[in-house]
């Protein structure tokens, strides 16, 4: 390859990295979700998403559809769980055997979105961890991501990354 044509390659990849860069940065991505199956937690997954949006408004816009949407959200008789296809995009089953048991319905819901945004489980037991999950116990009722989990999520939107489709069991 010639110098010239060296130069240019590497010009329009660093163009093409800025480029992506600045597209997150300037507008929140809009991620609609459709929760018309939650059932009894349609409230509590608004307010999970509402945490989102408080907590990242630069970054994402967590965005309520009737009709077809990025994430759509059930209820159902087993554990939270949430499949993810894409950074953005899934399914949620807002599990009643957690809820039965004592966990809090919009942390519930604001660790699912958690996956759906790029975040993977770390069962740490620490309440201060959104992630953490069922392993905080029932008395925690802390639906808001801890600044290292916000800080990923921003650099999950902030570039290209592969969220790969894969299914997160929240049993405890
Ligand atoms: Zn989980």
């Amino acid at each position: 390859m010639s110098l010239r044509k060296t130069i240019a390659v590497v010009a329009s990849a660093a163009a093409l990295s800025v480029g992506l860069i600045g597209t997150a940065e300037a507008a929140p991505r809009v991620i609609t979700y459709n929760s018309s199956g939650a059932a009894e937690f349609v409230a509590a997954v608004d307010a999970g998403a509402n945490v989102w949006n408080t907590q990242l408004p630069n970054t994402l816009n967590l965005r309520k559809v009737t009709g077809p949407a990025h994430v759509t959200i059930v209820a159902d008789n087993g554990w939270p769980r949430a499949q993810t296809t894409s950074l953005g995009r899934g399914r949620i089953w807002m599990g009643r055997l957690a809820v039965n048991e004592g966990h809090d319905t919009i942390r519930i819901a604001a660790h699912e979105l958690g996956h759906i945004l790029g975040l993977p489980d770390r069962r740490t037991g620490l309440c201060t961890d959104l992630m953490s999950g069922a392993s905080a116990g029932t008395s925690c009722k802390n639906p808001n991501p801890n600044a290292a989990e916000k800080a990923q999520v921003v650099r999950n939107f902030g570039r290209t990354v592969t969220v790969k489709a894969e299914t997160f069991q929240d049993a405890a």
